[in-house]
C-alpha cells in the first residue's frame, strides 16, 4: 500500500452523526454536517446523511460541486460568504448561503430573478466571536433592506462563535441573538424559520439545557468528524475520536544521540529548538512532515512512540521502547482537527475510505 495515507472510517463518522443529531433533535435542533475539512468527500457527506443531518454545510464552493457531481442528495448550505467575483456559481450551486453584505446579497437576488429563482440566505450576526458577521446595531437597517429584495428570501439568522478568538457560547450571548431577533421579528413584522446559532462548541450549553428555545438549527463538522466539542476539546459521549487516522512509513532507522552536535541556531520554521538529554535514543523519520499534518496535533496511536519534531517532508520519533519497529513499517497517529485539515487538503496524502 502506497505511504504515507489516512483511512477514513465512515461507520464510525455515521455513528457519531446519529449519536449527535438525537441529542439535537431532543432540543428541537436540526444540523447541518459541515464536510470542509475532508473538502467535501462524498462518502463522508453520505455518512452524515444516514447518521441524520438534513443539511451538508460546506465552506467552498468547489468542495459543494464535488458533492453534487458525486450525487449527493441533501440542501447545500454555503458557510462561509459568497464572493461577489463568484455570484452565478453561488446561485446554481448553493441552496442556503450565509451572508453580511448589502452588495452580495442585492448580487445574488439580481442573479436569481435572471436565473428565474430563489435564493434563501441567512444573515450572520457577531455576537462577540469578532469573526463575520452584521454588528447588531446595523442589522434592523439590512434587514429591512433585503425582505424588499425579491430574488433572495431571508430565511434566517445566524451566529458562530469560538472559531477565531475562542468565545464560548453562553446562555448570555446566545440570548442576546434571540433578543437581537424577535426585536428585528417585531420591527419588520417577520417570522423567522431557521436560527442557526450554534458549531460543535455549543454541545456543552446545549446538553445543559442552556440554548434557548428558538435556537432551531446548527452546523456541525468537528463533533461529528473527531468526536470532540470544541470548548475543552472533551471527547464527547458515546462518540469515536479516530474515524481518521493518519500512517506514515519509517524510511530511516537509526541510534543516536538525543542531543543535537554543535551550536544552536534557528529550525527551517524560524524556531529555536531545545533538547532534553536523554543520552543515545533509537530515532526513526516517517515520510511525512509539516507539509502533511500539524505538528502538534499529532498524537502516536501506540504509546510507546515519541514525537521529535518535524520539517517539511520527516516526521521524527523516538522510538526507544518500540525497537522492534523496522524500516518500512508503517507508524500510525490519531489527529486534532488541524493536523485533519492538513492530511486531508495534503495532495501527498492517499485517502482510503473504510
Ligand atoms: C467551520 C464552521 C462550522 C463548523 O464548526 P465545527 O466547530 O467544526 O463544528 C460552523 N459554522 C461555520 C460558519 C463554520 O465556518
Amino acid at each position: 500500500m502506497q505511504t504515507p495515507y489516512i483511512t477514513i472510517n465512515l461507520k464510525k463518522i455515521e455513528h457519531n452523526a446519529r449519536n449527535i443529531v438525537n441529542l439535537c433533535e431532543k432540543h428541537g435542533i436540526s444540523i447541518a454536517g459541515v464536510t470542509k475539512a475532508t473538502l467535501g468527500i462524498p462518502e463522508v457527506a453520505q455518512a452524515m446523511l444516514n447518521g441524520g443531518v438534513t443539511w451538508i454545510g460546506e465552506s467552498r464552493l468547489n468542495n459543494i460541486e464535488r458533492l453534487r457531481n458525486n450525487n449527493i442528495n441533501a440542501p447545500f448550505m454555503l458557510i462561509r460568504a459568497p464572493h461577489l467575483s463568484e455570484i452565478e456559481r453561488v446561485v446554481s450551486l448553493a441552496d442556503i448561503s450565509v451572508n453580511s453584505e448589502y452588495e452580495v446579497i442585492k448580487a445574488l437576488s439580481e442573479c436569481s430573478l435572471k436565473n428565474g429563482t430563489v435564493h434563501k440566505i441567512i444573515i450572520m450576526v457577531d455576537i462577540g466571536d469578532l469573526r463575520e458577521g452584521v454588528w447588531p446595531d446595523e442589522l434592523l437597517p439590512l434587514v429591512k433592506e433585503v425582505i424588499k429584495m425579491n430574488g433572495v428570501k431571508l430565511i434566517g439568522l445566524g451566529a458562530n462563535l469560538t472559531d477565531l478568538n475562542g468565545i464560548i457560547p453562553t446562555y448570555e450571548n446566545n440570548k442576546l441573538f434571540v433578543d437581537l431577533v424577535e426585536e428585528i421579528e417585531d420591527k419588520c413584522k417577520i417570522k423567522f424559520e431557521c436560527l442557526s446559532a450554534g458549531n460543535s462548541s455549543s454541545l456543552k450549553l446545549l446538553a445543559s439545557g442552556g440554548i434557548p428555545d428558538r435556537i432551531n438549527h446548527f452546523r456541525l463538522g468537528e463533533s461529528i468528524l473527531l468526536g470532540r466539542e470544541t470548548v475543552d476539546r472533551e471527547a464527547w459521549p458515546d462518540t469515536y475520536q479516530d474515524a481518521f487516522t493518519l500512517s506514515a512509513e519509517i524510511i530511516e532507522k537509526k541510534r543516536k544521540p538525543s542531543v543535537p552536535i554543535g551550536m544552536v541556531g534557528q529550525d527551517a520554521f524560524g524556531n529555536t529548538p531545545t533538547f532534553e538529554d536523554k543520552g543515545m535514543m533509537i530515532r526513526s523519520i516517517l515520510n511525512i512532515g509539516r507539509q502533511d499534518m500539524s505538528l502538534n496535533g499529532m498524537n502516536p496511536q501506540n504509546p510507546d512512540i515519541e514525537i521529535l519534531g518535524a520539517s517539511s517532508d520527516h516526521l521524527l520519533i523516538d522510538i526507544t521502547k518500540k525497537q522492534d519497529l523496522k524500516v518500512g513499517d508503517v507508524v500510525s497517529f490519531d489527529m486534532n482537527y488541524a493536523a485533519l485539515l492538513a492530511a486531508m487538503t495534503s495532495p501527498f496524502v492517499k485517502k482510503v475510505i473504510v
